[in-house]
């Protein structure tokens, strides 16, 4: 008997996956390479231990939308939690995309969004950039004009690094009745939120992540700020009971600790900044970046490059067959961007 066959398209879907390796220096998925200190490793061990896992945690995961909602000034009934940012969009995609519905997407940016609306099994369309990857006033006209009933917008843009306009946001959602999801991963390392437009312009939702400058990808907790409307349409395609008690106590905690959390930021931009300098002078061209990575591209095809960065201990994203020649590093440790510009001056020489 043959296996069964999965949806149409199914196969020719790579999963994701970012290598994960065990090297000196791992700059490949932006997280931050500083860990919370102690103090948050403590409280967190005490909160775990007042659980009663025996129980399902709170299904509306009350506690910790109502913090966020302290956290942003905004009403806990337009504040959503899930597990990271992807399962955020994936529930902004289970209810405003699907079958029939277009997702519009600004090309490049970060994969997911346009894997998500597949999922769901949204039509997507693109809007393709041309270096360095801003958005021209004929890109948000040319965007409208395929009728999306969602829109994405990256700010800062993975994998780029520049922030978008907050102009960009505001004629996307005043002109068209799209969803737009601002996705700001990265924010908190430069640009301008757009959260000022969800109260103005209700189709418009923020989504932020715990997993960059708060320093706790491994968590998984992501959040969006939106009106009430949205958030009671989420609530209507997650799972039951989605966020664990153990993941609502771990933001509970790190929201106690989110000071420990910025003040590494300046330390992280620091060194995104050197690395920015450092390539130029390798003969790299590299791209503004608002984020805790850069872009760049390099003299030598990028996947030989990346090949010998990684025989010297540093794991760099390869890019290459999304922006020719391109590779993006993320701001790690002083030490890991020693590491990694000492092996790229030797793979360069
Ligand atoms: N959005 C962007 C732009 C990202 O780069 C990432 C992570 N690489 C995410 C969302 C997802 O992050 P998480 O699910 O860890 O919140």
């Amino acid at each position: 008997m043959s296996p069964a066959l999965p949806r149409a398209g199914l196969r020719e879907v790579e999963p994701y996956a970012a290598p994960q390796l065990d090297v000196r220096a791992r700059l490949n998925t932006n997280e931050s390479p500083y860990p919370l200190p102690d103090g948050f490793r403590d409280d967190l061990a005490e909160a775990v231990r007042a659980l009663e896992l025996n129980r399902y945690p709170f299904r509306e995961a009350d506690d910790l939308r109502e913090r966020l909602a302290e956290l942003h000034d905004r009403p806990v009934e337009g504040t959503w939690v899930a597990n990271g940012s992807n399962e955020v969009i994936q529930h902004l995609m289970l209810a405003y995309g699907g079958p029939g519905r277009r997702v519009l997407v600004f090309d490049p940016t970060y994969g997911l969004h346009v894997r998500l609306a597949w999922i769901a099994g949204s039509e997507v369309a693109r809007v393709a950039l041309d270096q360095p990857w801003e958005i021209a006033p004929h890109h948000v006209a040319e965007a409208l004009g395929t009728r999306p009933q969602v829109v994405f917008v990256c700010s800062p843009n993975n994998p780029t690094g520049n922030a978008r306009p907050i102009e960009v946001v505001r004629e996307l959602a005043a002109r068209g009745d799209a969803l737009v999801i601002v996705d700001e991963a990265y924010v908190e390392f430069g640009g301008q939120s757009a959260l000022g437009l969800v109260d103005p312009h209700p189709n418009v939702v923020v989504v932020r992540t715990f997993s960059k400058a708060f320093a706790l990808a491994g968590a998984r907790i992501g959040y969006c700020l939106a009106s009430p409307e949205v958030v009671e349409d989420l609530r209507r395609v997650r799972l039951p009971y989605h966020l664990s008690a153990l993941t609502q106590a771990a933001g509970l905690v790190a929201l106690d600790h989110r000071d420990d959390a910025l003040a590494i930021l300046d330390r992280i931009r620091r060194q995104r900044d050197r690395i920015a300098s450092a390539l130029a002078g390798l003969g790299c061209t590299v791209f503004p970046s608002d984020a805790n990575f850069v872009l760049f591209r390099t003299p030598r095809p990028a996947e030989r490059v990346w090949h010998e960065l990684l025989d010297r201990g540093v794991l760099v994203r390869d890019f290459g067959r999304v922006i020719p020649d391109c590779l993006r590093v993320t701001a790690g440790t002083p030490e890991e961007v020693d590491l990694f510009l000492s092996a790229l001056e030797e793979v360069l020489r």
